[in-house]
């Protein structure tokens, strides 16, 4: 592997990177440990066919980054981390490697929880609830809150809110033009509640059976999965995988606000000043796609549905500050997003220290 992990680990700030492997079920994942200042790592699995390790080292590290963001921006007391098996979805699980998988999460005694993500259902972690209760989001017959993506694409809706009425002056969306990229387990509730609102929805998935299967029950206009990166619109939704606003596309972007749910829509974050250089409003992804984290985290307190409604609803106030403040000193909705985070990282550090 080309990459050196430790000077990447000190970039980043992680503290842990286990690398995981049963010979029985021919089980490979990384579990990333980036930060727990606030407290244990949580954060979903992901299961995809890496086209190297390095590629799948880089990802868990990136994504653990950016739970412990999430985490601090949703104001939880949680940490961030990841874990990613390398593996085809389609063709590579088992209950083998999920019990396997549960074996390691257990022997972190708490330290990192896991539960699906992009590659992952929640019914895979049934068989790793057989060795492990270090696990979250389970199906509601496991005592489990059950899938998070609806909450998920609620906290996107509050996100587009909170940008129509920064750029326009109203947070309705009736009328407005939201272009959905990735039509999955979020991008669906994401365009279903933008049709419901009113708005005219632009739909496009890789998947041609998702497409087909979405834009006929929500009755939203299909597009090209690449097309829709630069469709006009008021709103582009990115709900498929990260990376999409890179410094290819950065420029033929044709939109107002960027809310969406993936994970680092960023390839790198300068990117943001890029977008401000533009005049196109992006809502932090980390604060805008924390639902289903909001979701999970409660879970383990003992779920309470309304509670996580309530929660989901200040990210809608969250970004009203984040806008403002990145108008009033001339920097990007990442950069004050990233301050906002690592204030309360040092504050909780700080008063950690204080002893009986
Ligand atoms: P999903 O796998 O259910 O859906 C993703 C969809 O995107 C799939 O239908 C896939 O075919 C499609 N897709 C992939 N590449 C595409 C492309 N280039 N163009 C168009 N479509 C494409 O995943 P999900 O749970 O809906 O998550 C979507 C994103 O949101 C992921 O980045 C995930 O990490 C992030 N996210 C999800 C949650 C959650 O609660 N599920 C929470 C936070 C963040």
């Amino acid at each position: 592997m080309a990459m050196d992990i430790f000077d990447e680990m000190e970039r980043r700030g992680h503290e842990q990177v286990i690398f995981n492997y049963d010979r029985a079920s021919g089980l490979k994942a990384i579990i990333a440990i980036h930060d727990t200042t606030l407290g244990p790592a949580l954060g979903g699995c992901r299961m995809l066919p890496y086209a190297t390790e390095e590629a799948a080292l880089t990802d868990a590290l990136r994504l653990s980054e950016g739970m412990t963001f999430k985490a601090a921006a949703a104001g939880l007391d949680f940490g961030g981390g990841k874990a990613v098996i390398l593996g085809d979805p389609a063709a590579d699980k088992s209950e083998a490697i999920f019990r396997a998988l549960g074996r390691f999460i257990d022997t972190l005694n708490g330290r990192y929880r896991t539960g699906e993500d992009v590659g992952t259902s929640e019914d895979d972690f049934v068989q790793s609830l057989r060795e492990t209760n270090y696990l979250v989001g389970l199906p509601k017959a496991y005592g489990g809150s059950g899938d998070t993506g609806d909450n998920t694409a609620l906290g996107v809706m509050r996100a587009m809110h909170a940008g129509l009425m920064h750029r326009f002056g109203s947070p309705s969306l009736k009328g407005r033009r939201v272009a959905v990229q990735g039509l999955g387990k979020v991008g669906y509730h994401v365009a279903r509640h933008a049709v419901e609102e009113g708005a005219e929805v632009i739909g496009a998935d890789i998947n041609p059976h998702v497409v087909g299967r979405v834009s006929s029950e929500l009755g939203i206009e299909p597009t090209d999965p690449w097309a829709v990166v630069e469709t006009s619109c008021d709103v582009f939704a990115p709900c498929a995988l990260g990376s999409v606003i890179n410094h290819e596309t950065v420029d033929h972007l044709e939109c107002q606000v960027i809310a969406g749910s993936a994970n680092n829509q960023l390839e790198d974050d300068k990117l943001a000043d890029r977008l401000r250089e533009r005049g196109i409003l992006y809502a932090p992804d980390f604060i805008a796609n924390a639902g289903g984290l909001i979701q999970v985290a409660d879970e383990i307190q003992g779920y309470n549905p309304e509670r996580v409604r309530h929660q989901i609803e200040s990210i809608y106030d969250l970004l009203l500050a984040v806008f403002k403040e990145a108008d009033e000193t001339g920097r990007s909705t990442m950069a004050v997003a990233l301050d906002h985070v690592r204030k309360r990282l040092t504050y909780v550090h700080a008063i950690r220290r204080i002893r009986s």
